[in-house]
């Protein structure tokens, strides 16, 4: 049975990019006869706001979906830390002190999250009194893992190469898991087996793959589909002008009216959809 999800991080509204999102993960789960899942991604401390979570479940409900909520993510922060202890008792992440501002003076490279970390801290001593993030060994991962692939609806099989990104947080110094640690746990714990999600995260399956191989985790398949653009072209965002579901849900619109409006294809002014 296919079990979709729809993963939205409670510290901003959803917009018209989030509601197409859920409704292709509702969809293809109610066509197949599967489970959609709303998962809350809370774990940015006091960036993640509960009334966020209330309203987005008004919000799925004014779309007309239906779904299965799973634990919030800030609920799970104990099995997040005895996951990374396990990887870092592996030898497969390392501490770093390294603050952003450092990173970006230092990078010599650039990749789809920014400045790559470079390795600085990767065997030195560091000094005891600077908050910690642990980092992926991404060359021991490999090592560890060999050659592997992913399958995704969309775009097909692809190489799972996590190189281009570095060594990522998997633990943040503010937070028991980064996004890629978190996310991957619940897809498993949750019972995904089609990661539903738009193109915007793309790249960063291949750490999630990685992540899959180094932990016994079950692999699911994948559906990137194409992003929401804005009259500028660029993506939707919580805080450039696109009107909240929360404000158009306020407005008096009818939900269930968008929502078939948006699997149709028929976006609002300026509203398109990318080309991939
Ligand atoms: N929580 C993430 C976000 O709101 C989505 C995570 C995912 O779909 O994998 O961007
Ligand atoms: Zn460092």
């Amino acid at each position: 049975m296919v079990v979709t999800r729809f993963a939205p991080s409670p510290n901003g509204s959803l917009h018209l990019g989030h509601a197409y999102s859920a409704i292709v993960a509702h969809d293809i789960a109610a066509k197949r006869g599967g489970r959609f899942l709303l998962r809350i991604e809370d774990i940015d401390g006091a960036r993640s706001l509960p009334e966020k979570a209330d309203e987005f479940r008004r919000d799925l409900e004014w779309l007309g979906l239906e779904w299965d909520e799973v634990p919030a993510q800030s609920s799970r922060l104990a099995a997040y830390e005895e996951v990374a202890q396990y990887l870092l008792h592996e030898g497969l992440l390392y501490p770093c002190t390294c603050t952003r501002k450092e990173i970006e003076a230092m990078a010599v490279r650039l990749g789809p999250e920014g400045a790559i970390y470079p390795g600085t801290c990767k065997g030195q001593k560091l000094d005891p009194a600077k908050p910690v993030a642990l980092r992926l060994d991404v060359d021991r991962a490999l090592a560890e893992t060999g050659e592997l692939f992913w399958e995704d609806e969309v775009h097909g099989t692809e190489i799972a190469d996590p190189r281009g990104f570095g060594d990522v947080v998997l633990v943040r110094k503010d937070a028991p898991a980064s996004y890629h640690l978190a996310a991957t746990l619940d897809d498993a714990a949750d019972g995904v087996t089609l990661v539903t999600r738009g193109e915007d995260l793309f790249g960063a399956t291949h750490i999630h793959r990685v992540l899959q191989e180094l932990l016994g985790l079950p692999v699911p398949i994948w559906h990137h589909h194409p992003i929401l653009l804005d009259p500028s072209g660029e993506k939707l965002a919580k805080r450039r002008h696109s009107a909240s579901l929360a404000d158009r849900r306020a407005a008096g619109e009818d939900g269930r009216a968008l929502a078939d409006r948006l699997r149709e294809g028929r976006f609002p002014a300026g509203i398109t959809l990318a080309t991939a």
